[in-house]
């Protein structure tokens, strides 16, 4: 009797669309931690990755869910990137992604890295939404991106918060202030739920933190997780503090591996939606799909420029992390030159290739400096030269000692000191961090920015040099 009565009250309805919405079906897509690798690389004997590859896979999905799915990133893009990313500050990535229609993306500490004028800049440059609640400017408090965002899919509301964090060691922590994103999550949420029918929240605070958060938050329904490079298979469901069922807790490992995917399905009840249904899985990317030749283009024609030679050298210019190296002090002494200091202290390279006898071009450069540190100008006596030298291994130029166990001995400086024995000093913005501006006792010591980088001052220094001679003069820069 019912199911007759079913079967008439359906053939009166001349119109699907009420029984469409009732039942709502989302796609969710979503990766994390993507970092810099533009290209497929090989692990473990296969090819995987590449965000052709990702950009392809999505089109797909969207062409078999047509006005349905939901593309989201979950933070790091720009650290650990490729020669043309860091060149372009991100602005490949976000050019790239832009095109493929991300919805939302919050930030990860690998975008900070570069400094929040570089992440003001890029992203002022691309329609992609960017998200963060819990990271604000320190002196006036206000938000560096929008808390979160609301999208209207087949008329289902879905609210998308976005929650991260900063490394307080890390110089580009400065000017911001890190706030707690459990406790940012519950100041938003109560009030975001009932606008919303289905509430995400969009993280780069690692897997443990976002069982917190689903435990303490019972507003939220999905999290979609990053910066931990974990690897869920399918959803974890963690139980909500307050007993009323469970939050599943996606993430997609990292480096371009997978594209998550989350099928929701809601369904109408008294108060707008309830979630039907929850599943999710990785999808690999990997060989079996075929590179999207529009983003393929994308990145190659950012690339251009770095395939300039700017300089030739005659001779093998090897780096070495733990001690002094050729191409080490040739970064030195290019920063030396194009500050005009007296003394430079720089990071160390890093475990990275020196450069072969032949053409240097723009990628062999900007590709030594992952987060593109600020050099700084400020005055220091000698003591306190030593004292910074002493502290650790860095890179210098102008100068000369000899090293111990946790001292330094006949440090030697080639310049002479002004009246009141200080010397000019260039530095990286992480070893004035270090040493004197996170610390509010050595307030006494301003710096300048040199408006350099150690990228660009490289860049500089090898187009004047033109040749980098078998045999250098040390002591002499060009001209
Ligand atoms: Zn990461």
């Amino acid at each position: 009797m019912r199911l007759i009565a079913k079967t008439i009250l359906l053939a009166l309805i001349p119109a699907v669309s009420i029984w469409a919405s009732d039942t709502i079906n989302l796609v969710v897509l979503h990766i994390n931690d993507t970092h810099g690798k533009l290209s497929p690389y090989d692990l473990e004997g296969r090819s995987v990755g590449g965000m052709g590859r990702l950009a392809t896979l999505v089109k797909q999905i969207r062409a078999a869910n047509p006005g349905r799915v939901l593309l989201l990133h979950a933070g790091d893009i720009f650290s650990r990137g490729e020669p043309v990313v860091i060149y372009t500050g991100g602005h490949v990535n976000l050019l790239a992604f832009e095109k493929m229609g991300f919805d939302a993306i919050t930030p990860g500490n690998g975008e900070f890295y570069f400094g929040i004028e570089n992440l003001e800049r890029q992203t002022s440059r691309v329609a992609t939404p960017f998200i963060h609640a819990n990271v604000t400017y320190q002196y006036h408090k206000g938000a560096i991106f929008p808390p979160y965002v609301i999208k209207e899919i087949q008329g289902v509301k879905v609210g998308i918060l976005g929650l991260g964090l900063i490394r307080p060691w890390h110089q580009s922590s400065l000017p911001l202030t890190l706030n707690d994103a459990v406790e940012t999550a519950k100041q938003y949420a109560p009030a975001l739920r009932p606008k919303v029918n289905f509430l995400i929240a969009l993280t780069h605070i690692g897997a443990k933190n976002d069982s917190l958060l689903a435990a303490a938050v019972p507003e939220l329904d999905l999290i979609v997780g990053g910066d931990s490079h974990t690897r869920l298979d399918t959803p974890s469901r963690i139980a909500r503090a307050n007993g009323a069922g469970r939050v599943s807790i996606v993430q997609a490992r990292h480096y371009y591996q997978f594209l998550g995917r989350v099928d929701v399905q809601l369904k109408k009840a008294n108060q707008g939606y309830r979630v039907a249904r929850l599943d999710g899985k990785l999808l690999p990317i990997d060989e079996k799909i075929a590179p999207d030749a529009e983003i393929e283009a994308l990145i190659a024609e950012q690339a251009v420029p770095l395939d300039e030679v700017i300089c030739q050298t005659e001779r093998d210019l090897p780096n070495a992390r733990d001690q002094k190296s050729a191409l080490g002090d040739l970064v030195a002494r290019a920063v030396l030159h194009q500050t005009r200091a007296d003394v430079a202290i720089l990071e160390r390279n890093g475990d990275t290739q020196g450069f072969a006898a032949g053409d240097i071009a723009l990628k062999d450069i900007y590709r030594l400096r992952q987060y593109r540190p600020p050099l700084m100008l400020t005055r220091l006596s000698r003591d306190q030269i030593r004292a910074v030298l002493s502290a650790r291994m860095y890179l210098t130029a102008g100068c000369s000692f000899d090293r111990m166990e946790n001292a330094i001995a006949n440090l030697a400086i080639r310049a002479k000191s002004d009246s009141v024995g200080t010397y000019l000093v260039a530095m990286e913005k992480q070893i004035a961090f270090r040493h004197f501006l996170r610390n509010a006792a050595s307030d006494t010591v301003a710096f300048d920015f040199t408006g350099q980088r150690v990228d660009t001052a490289l860049e500089r220094y090898l187009r004047d040099v033109k040749v980098i001679r078998r045999a250098e003069d040390k002591k002499r820069g060009p001209g």
